[in-house]
Formats: structure tokens, sequence, C-alpha cells
């Protein structure tokens, strides 16, 4: 298995429009991060962990030629705002096969119905194939066994999803012990870590680490980061052994 970071940038992405910070205007390419998404690769299917704004671009980049299945965290535009794009693979493919939350369906239905519609379509609008995924039912993608992990972002539920010794968590600022749980041996953990300072839904640096102690993984990768964080290089510097932040584009096997 193999995991690809497609982006790993909190909401507005690194640099910011129009933002003089010095993250923002620095020429290492770690600093420079996509909306938060993943590549998991095995055996020779592609999945990808949300579909946000950058979709395309991290298709190209990656260049991933065939789409197998779209998992969602939650509904979040970061997270899901670029599913029109998924157009290249449908017409190739046919139906894409999504899996989320019964609430996150209805919201990408409102907000993208003509992908969800079934009389009248429009002739270039993509369509999808829906699963719904309920938290303590892991599902099976071409062997792949994928276990869910409920996490609360705030008050709004989110999904992480452990495939086999990796799991991956965006978005989380809370999770309960029978959650945890699910989290022991791993090889790999991805979690959010948005900045230095507390906020009311993302963890941030302290938090992550403590959830790190917590969780004891063999090595954590730190996402969904802020331009507030710093710059990679020294933000690196300072963290545990085993302990990284991601960067667009790193590629890990598993
Ligand atoms: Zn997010």
């Amino acid at each position: 298995m193999k995991i690809t970071f497609l982006g790993t940038g909190t909401s507005q992405g690194i640099p910011i429009i129009g933002s003089t910070h010095p993250v923002c205007k620095s020429d290492d390419p770690r600093d420079r991060r996509l909306r938060v998404s993943a590549l998991i690769e095995h055996d020779g299917f592609n999945y990808v962990i949300d579909c946000g704004p950058d979709f395309r671009q991290q298709m190209l980049r990656e260049e991933v030629t065939h789409l197998d299945a779209l998992l969602f965290t939650h509904e979040h535009a970061d997270h899901t705002a670029g599913l029109d794009d998924i157009r290249p693979f449908f017409f190739r493919q046919g139906d894409i096969p999504i899996y989320a939350h019964h609430r996150v369906v209805g919201e990408l239905k409102k907000r993208f119905d003509y992908i969800f519609k079934t009389e009248d379509r429009y002739p270039g609008a993509p369509a999808v194939a829906i699963t719904e995924v309920v938290n303590n039912e892991s599902f099976d993608l071409n062997g792949l066994k994928v276990q869910p992990v409920n996490v609360m972002h705030a008050d709004l539920q989110v999904f992480g999803y452990r495939f086999e010794n990796l799991a991956y968590l965006t978005d989380v600022k809370t999770i309960a012990e029978e959650e945890k749980a699910k989290l022991k041996n791993l090889d790999v953990l991805v979690v959010n870590a948005l900045r230095e300072e507390p906020h009311y839904s993302h963890f941030n640096l302290e938090e992550a680490l403590d959830f790190v102690a917590e969780i004891k993984p063999k090595k954590t990768y730190f996402t969904h980061i802020s331009h507030l964080l710093g710059f990679h290089a020294e933000v690196e510097q300072k963290l545990p052994e085993n302990v990284h932040l991601a960067y667009d584009g790193l590629t890990l096997e598993l």
C-alpha cells in the first residue's frame, strides 16, 4: 500500500490569496500546500480521500489515470468543492463510487444536484455510485479493508479511515475513547495539526502531539496545516522523533 499526500493545507490553502505572510511568500515547495487530500494505492487501485477545490491539479500532478473510489471525511467545502472534476474519470470509467456518511451524501446532493439527478440529466454531468458509511461497520475496497473512525470537528461528526496499519484522520478536535481503541498498533498515523494557537474545531500542535503520545503509532505525519504553524523546515526540527509534517507530494510505502 502507498499513500501520497495530495494536499496538506488548511481550508484556504497556502499561500493564501493576497497574503504577504512570510510563510505564504516562502520559496520552499514544502510550504506550498493545496487543500487537504490523500491518494491511497493498493493492488493497482486508486482511492482518494476527499475531493476539495484543488482536486484537478492534484490528479494532474500525480498523473492519476483512474479513480476507483472517493472517500469523504465530511462535507466542508475544502473537502468536497472539487467533485465536478471527477468528469474525466467518469467519461472513461462510468459512475464513480463514493463513500460517505448519510449526512454528507445529503449535503453533496444539495450542492451538486445535477450529479445526483436520475432524470433530465445534463449530457456532460458526471454520476456517482453511493455507498453510505456507517460507524463500526468496516467495508471492503477490492480486498482492502477500511475501518471508519468517528471523530469530532467541534460539533460536526467526521469520519477518519483506517486501512491496515495506516490511519488517516483530519479535522479532529476531539475523539471518544472507543474510537481511539480502533487506532492500536499503527505503523503510520496521519492527523491534523493546524497551528500553535488553539482553535475551536481543529487540534493545535500541542493537542496533536498529546494525541500522538496517547496513540503511540510508529510514525506520524501532520496535515491540514495553516501558514500560522510556520515554515516547514523550522517546525520539522522542533518535532519529536518519528513525528513529521507531511507536505504535498510526499509518498509513503507501507
Ligand atoms: Zn478541513
